[in-house]
């Protein structure tokens, strides 16, 4: 199988980038045009519509992504989740961000106008499934759940890594676009298994000028290719690429204080967590020098070595471990301090390894693969955190006792990382309100947003401001009656409905 493809108004099972493009941009005047009510029910329909197909779309997701079953289900339950969160965002009008100045005819010198605002979708959105998290970040991930709730329709180039899943998914978006009577271009899907064509096909549908904005998540260089092809189009558009960290770890002396062996037990859980394929993979860690530091590496060593590696999700993702933590083992100044077992068939060893200094050891490698850099004090340390490059996550280990040198840490981590987290794993990103999946470059292309939670409806959307336009044209959202029963922000104030 080469081609399992889903595109509105054409009848090729082959992937068709224009016929895609074009019956989204048709979709998008009703589309966007859908009350609140409706756009959440057909979003909380695709949902079910997953869940239904939940045994068939579990059994091709494991076998495609070699991930364990109850990751899999876990990951359904989080993508029907997401759907329904953003139904509830849409059901509540959050993300229009409704703004009124009324009139001040009176005003002196001058009088001021009657200005409304609001949020409107952008139009088409392009989303690249990610490879690594085959429900939750691909076909009906977070990227195409806030795009659709934001009023856009959506084309997936779906991930040659789990072509089959995607396509269930798919089929399952498709049979609740149906049921809500919504335009057939409101959800394609379309997939190329041949990796030559299978990126003409990324770079065509990115280029294709019906196309208005791009998710995206997976490598450095794929997620800059796709970034580049956007920013030379005749009209450029925004690219949301989630692609590459290293989530540092910092700990703190009091954090030693306490069982070592623990900590580093935790540690090494997480960095080989799932063969390490998270992009909040924790894959350098900052540890004081002394014995406390000593014995926490001991530890983290002996549990490095005790670990398994798990089939990776695809060969080449195996084969880019092995290349990158080989790379690692020849920087100078660089020790293996634990390398555990590898399984079965592309199932590398993970690594953990000390290195001296930074240069050399801060390319992401996915997978489990770790480096440990001491630091003698917070003044060594914060020059260090000031060189790194933007992260996703952030963690520090600390207790009380460390609260002066754990403040200046954070001051310099959130110049750094899109989340910081205390005393626990970057791994696991809740699906909320508050979440932050993002950060400055190379974690992600625009670290304005996030890609996971509610805010990220907001990459989709552009405010539009109305000046003295008649109240019989007044969209619904910004009309003095509120029928949809709007929180809005009246002469600045807050106001419920
Ligand atoms: P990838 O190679 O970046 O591919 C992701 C998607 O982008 C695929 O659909 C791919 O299409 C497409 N693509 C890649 N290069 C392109 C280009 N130049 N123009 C247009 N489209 C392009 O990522 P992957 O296959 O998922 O994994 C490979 C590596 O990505 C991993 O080893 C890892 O380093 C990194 N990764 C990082 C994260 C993270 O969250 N940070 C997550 C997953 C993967 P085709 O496959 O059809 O070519």
């Amino acid at each position: 199988m080469s081609y399992r493809s889903i595109i509105a108004g054409a009848d090729a099972d082959q992937p068709d980038v224009a016929a895609a493009t074009t019956a989204a941009a048709e979709a998008f005047a009703g589309y966007r045009a859908t009350t609140p009510d409706a756009r959440a029910d057909f979003l909380e329909a695709a949902a079910a519509e997953i869940e239904a197909a939940r045994e068939e779309i579990v059994e091709a997701a494991v076998a495609e992504s070699h991930l364990p079953e109850g990751r899999i289900s876990g990951e359904v339950g989080r993508t029907t989740g997401q759907l329904k969160m953003f139904a509830g965002v849409v059901r509540r009008g959050d993300h229009l961000g409704v703004r009124i100045d009324p009139a001040l005819p009176d005003r002196t010198p001058l009088p001021r106008a009657d200005i409304r605002q609001r949020h409107i979708p952008l139009g088409p959105v392009a989303v690249f499934g990610a490879s690594n998290f085959p429900l939750a970040f691909s076909t009906a991930g977070g990227d195409t759940a806030s795009a659709l709730a934001a009023g856009c329709p959506v084309v997936v180039k779906g991930h040659p890594a789990h072509p089959l899943t995607g396509y269930l998914v798919a089929q399952a978006i498709t049979r609740a676009v149906e049921k809500a009577g919504l335009h057939a271009g409101t959800f394609s899907f379309l997939l190329d298994t041949d990796p030559q064509t299978g990126i003409e096909l990324g770079q065509t549908l990115v280029t294709d000028p019906r196309i208005k904005a791009v998710g995206f998540t997976g490598s450095r260089g794929g997620g800059l290719a796709i970034v580049a092809a956007a920013a030379t189009r005749p009209e450029p558009i925004p690219v949301y690429a989630e692609m590459s960290s290293i989530n540092p770890v910092v700990v703190l002396p009091g954090a030693l204080e306490n069982d070592t062996d623990a900590l580093a037990t935790a540690y090494v859980g997480s960095l080989t967590l799932g063969s390490g394929q998270f992009c909040t993979n924790p894959g350098l860690l900052f540890l004081p020098t002394g014995e406390a530091g000593d014995a926490f590496l001991a530890a983290a060593g002996r549990a490095t070595a005790e670990a398994v590696g798990t089939t990776m999700l695809t060969s080449g993702i195996a084969s880019a471990y092995e290349k990158g933590t080989a790379a690692l083992r020849e920087v100078d100044g660089v020790t293996v301090v634990g390398e555990g077992t590898p399984g079965d068939t592309d199932a590398p060893a993970p690594q953990l390894v000390e290195a001296v200094r930074l240069d050399g050891v801060t390319d992401e490698v996915f997978g489990a693969s770790g480096v440990v850099v001491r630091y003698d004090s917070v003044e060594e340390l914060l020059p260090s955190l000031d060189s790194l490059e933007g992260q996703l996550t952030a963690t520090v280990h600390a207790t009380d006792a460390d609260n002066e040198a754990a403040a200046r840490v954070v001051g310099a981590l959130e110049l750094k990382a899109g989340r910081i987290l205390f005393n626990g794993w970057p791994t696991g990103v809740e699906v909320g309100h508050a979440m932050v999946h993002g950060g400055p470059f190379p974690a992600t292309s625009d670290s304005r947003s996030t890609s996971v939670g509610s805010l990220a409806i907001e990459r989709f959307q552009r405010p539009v401001a109305y000046q003295d336009v008649p109240a019989a044209l007044l969209p619904e959202a910004v009309r003095d009656d509120n029928p949809w029963q709007l929180v809005r922000r009246i002469d600045g104030e807050l106001q419920l409905p």
